[in-house]
C-alpha cells in the first residue's frame, strides 16, 4: 500500500482538529507534520487535545516544514490570506494542496489554476466538503433550468469570517451556468434599509445569516407561478466534512490540474 504523506495547516481550529483525527485514523494516510502560527518547534502531542498523536512536529514556517518533511499533500484549514500563501508555497515545493479554507477571490483561484498548469500538479479547493451540500448544489442547478427566480439563504455560526459563504457563491455560480441572467423582484423595488434584499449575483439574491448555535446550513428557494421549491442542506457537526476531505486527498494524488468543487471528483 502506498502511504499518502500529509501536512495539516490549522490543526488547532475546529476543522483542523477533525482533519487531524481523520488523517491519523486513516490507514493509508500518514500525518508528517502540522503548520501552526503558534507552538513552533513543539510536538503536536504537547498541545491540549492531541496527547494521543505521536511524533508529529509543529512548524510555523511552511518553507522549513516542506524542506524538512517530504509530504505529498497539504490540507489547509486556516484563513483565506494564509490559505492562499500556503497553497502557492505547497505547489512550489511539488506538494498537492487540498484546501477547505473559504473566502478566496476569483483572482486567487485563477492564480492557483495557472500555477497548477505551470507545475503540472493537482490542487483541490472545495468550499464545502460535505457530500450532502454538493448534492444540494447539483439539485439546485437542475431545478434552476425550470425555476428562474432564486434566493439563496446561507446560515453559519457567528465566528465565520467571510460572507457570503463559499458554498453560496459556488451554488450561485453553478446556477448561473444554466440560467440566463435575470434581475429579480420588482423593477422599481427600493431598499429602505441597506442590505435588506441581500447580495446580488447575476440577478439572484444571497442572504447570510450568522448566529451562535448554527454550524453550516443553506437553503435554496426557487419560485415560479403558484409554486416554490426549497432545497436545504444542514451540517450538524464538522465531521460531516471529513469524508469529502478524505476523498479529495486520495483524488488529488491522481490529478495534474486545478479542481474547484468536490462535485468534480465524485463519481
Ligand atoms: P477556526 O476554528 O477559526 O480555525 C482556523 C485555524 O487556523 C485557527 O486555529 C487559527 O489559529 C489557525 N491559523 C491562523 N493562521 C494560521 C497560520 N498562519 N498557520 C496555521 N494556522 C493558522 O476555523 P474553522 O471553523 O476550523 O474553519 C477553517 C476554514 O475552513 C475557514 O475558512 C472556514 O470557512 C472553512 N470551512 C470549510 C469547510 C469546507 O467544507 N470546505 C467547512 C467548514 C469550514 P488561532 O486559533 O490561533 O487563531
Amino acid at each position: 500500500m502506498n502511504m499518502i504523506k500529509v501536512v495539516i495547516a490549522g490543526p488547532r481550529g475546529r476543522m483542523g482538529r477533525e482533519a487531524v483525527e481523520m488523517v491519523t485514523k486513516t490507514e493509508q494516510f500518514e500525518l508528517l507534520a502540522v503548520l501552526d502560527h503558534k507552538n513552533n518547534g513543539m510536538m503536536l502531542s504537547d498541545i491540549p487535545g492531541f496527547q494521543a498523536v505521536h511524533r508529529v512536529p509543529v512548524y510555523t514556517d511552511i518553507e522549513k516544514c516542506l524542506e524538512e518533511v517530504k509530504a505529498d499533500v497539504l490540507i489547509d484549514l486556516t484563513t483565506p490570506e494564509v490559505g492562499m500563501y500556503h497553497a502557492k508555497t505547497a505547489l512550489n515545493y511539488g506538494v498537492r494542496p487540498v484546501v477547505g479554507t473559504t473566502g478566496f477571490t476569483k483572482e486567487d483561484l485563477q492564480e492557483l489554476e495557472q500555477i497548477c498548469r505551470d507545475k503540472n500538479l493537482g490542487c483541490i479547493i472545495a468550499p464545502n466538503f460535505a457530500i450532502g451540500a454538493v448534492l444540494m448544489m447539483k439539485f439546485s442547478q437542475m431545478a434552476a433550468k425550470y425555476f428562474k427566480d432564486i434566493e439563496i439563504i446561507e446560515m453559519h455560526h457567528d465566528q465565520k469570517l467571510d460572507a457570503p459563504s463559499g458554498t453560496a457563491v459556488k451554488t450561485a455560480e453553478m446556477i448561473a451556468a444554466v440560467r440566463e441572467s435575470k434581475k429579480q423582484g420588482h423593477p422599481n423595488e427600493k431598499e429602505t434599509l441597506d442590505g435588506a434584499r441581500g447580495a446580488d449575483y447575476d440577478g439572484m439574491k444571497i442572504h447570510s445569516v450568522r448566529l451562535p448555535g448554527l454550524i453550516a446550513h443553506q437553503q435554496v428557494l426557487l419560485g415560479s407561478d403558484g409554486q416554490t421549491l426549497t432545497i436545504r442542506h444542514d451540517s450538524y457537526n464538522r465531521s460531516s466534512f471529513m469524508s469529502g476531505v478524505k476523498a479529495a486527498v486520495e483524488s488529488v494524488m491522481k490529478q495534474n490540474s486545478f479542481i474547484y468543487g468536490l462535485e468534480n471528483i465524485l463519481e
